[in-house]
């Protein structure tokens, strides 16, 4: 009788407790994409500075491989480099989604759509 009482202010406890949980998670979840987006913003201005790309360069333009270009701007090393698998261009959101570079004069953003992935 009282591992039953036991077992259900556990799981009445346990009930309480998820939702923040999970509520907390995907808060992190989205500071850590929007922290990526702003990396990859620093990084794309970065090479646009260098290539002398501007924003009425189109990407079309720049040899198609631009992204590979962008991608060689993210340190290896790094928490964004790291979501780089081999040969990947774009980083992946926490979620498992692909962050795009976009165009010169757009901001790069989560695949997700979630308005709070967006910065
Ligand atoms: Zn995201």
């Amino acid at each position: 009788m009282e591992l039953m009482i036991v077992v259900a202010v556990i799981g009445m406890l346990a009930a309480i407790a998820l939702p923040s949980f999970m509520k907390a998670r995907e808060k992190t979840q989205a500071t850590i994409c929007i922290k990526m987006q702003r990396e990859m913003e620093g990084a794309k201005a970065q090479a646009a500075f260098e290539n002398k790309w501007n924003s009425s360069s189109s990407f079309g333009s720049l040899g198609g491989d631009y992204q590979t270009v962008l991608a060689s701007y993210i340190k290896t090393g790094s928490a964004l480099g790291k979501t780089l698998a081999s040969g990947a261009i774009r980083p992946i959101c926490p979620l498992g989604f692909s962050i795009y570079w976009k165009s010169i004069g757009q901001p790069v953003n989560c695949q997700s759509g979630l308005a709070s992935h967006t910065p």
